[in-house]
């Protein structure tokens, strides 16, 4: 199967799973994932229609996003998924038209710092950890709507980061655990479609699904998935 052909399958399974669950297949964004494919792969994408890759190392990004914009088709928008680590958070706003994950309010407010310097306002959404895995990133979500301590935090966590400057928060990141059962990832993304309801704020971008469960995630109301590995293969290690 080609790339191309890939996409194509992508794209019919995102529009049954919007049939199953009244949503219009034009309010999910398909963002491809990119980590460890070579420029050529994600050439092939653009060329086969695709505008929106996502990376999760700063490292690679830099190094492949330069290349991939000069030799593209039509221009690409470019999204963060990965942890950034504190030392490569300036190359972020640089490269990045959104960053999924911000996980941190430290993370938020160096990132504010470092979109004033530039002049230019930076989309954000914050990662949550709503399955409460220790290995997970994000803010707390975990048993949110029980848990009163939770529940504030991460209000505290949206008011804070919405007051700084030049961060444009749009919306909320997660990811659902590793080869669980279907019931138990839906109820994750259920949980994160009902935080992003109750949270006194515009938010009106929904980042979930990945190659596995991206289906359960549209049905729950995912705005965005990121897909990797249904589009490019298996990656190597
Ligand atoms: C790798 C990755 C994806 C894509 O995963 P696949 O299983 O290949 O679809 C999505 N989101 C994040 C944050 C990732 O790191």
């Amino acid at each position: 199967m080609s790339i191309a052909d890939n996409i194509q399958r992508v794209h019919e399974r995102i529009a049954k799973a919007c049939a199953r669950s009244g949503h219009d297949p034009s309010e999910v964004t398909l963002v491809a994932v990119t980590k460890q494919q070579p420029v050529a792969a994600m050439l092939a994408a653009v060329a086969a229609g695709l505008q929106q890759l996502g990376e999760n190392r700063v490292e690679e990004a830099a190094r492949k996003i330069p290349t991939v914009d000069a030799a593209a088709s039509q221009p690409v928008t470019w999204h963060m998924v990965g942890h950034i680590q504190s030392r490569k958070a300036k190359q972020v706003a640089p490269l990045f038209d959104l960053v999924h994950s911000v996980d941190s309010l430290r993370l938020a407010q160096r990132l504010s710092r470092l979109a004033q310097a530039r002049e230019r306002d930076l989309p954000v959404l914050l990662e949550i950890n709503i399955s409460g895995e220790a290995s997970k990133y994000g803010f707390a979500g975990y048993n949110w709507h029980k848990d009163e301590t939770v529940r504030q935090q991460l209000w505290q966590a949206v008011s804070a980061i919405r007051a700084l400057p030049r961060l444009e928060l749009r919306g909320l990141m997660t990811m659902a655990p590793f080869g669980a059962e279907e019931r138990v990832i839906r109820r994750v993304f259920a949980d994160m479609s009902a935080l992003r309801d109750s949270l006194d704020a515009s938010l009106p971008e929904l980042s979930m699904g990945m190659t596995d469960d991206y289906p359960i995630a549209i049905e729950e109301g995912a705005t965005m998935i990121r897909v990797g590995r249904a589009i490019f293969g298996e990656r190597n290690g």
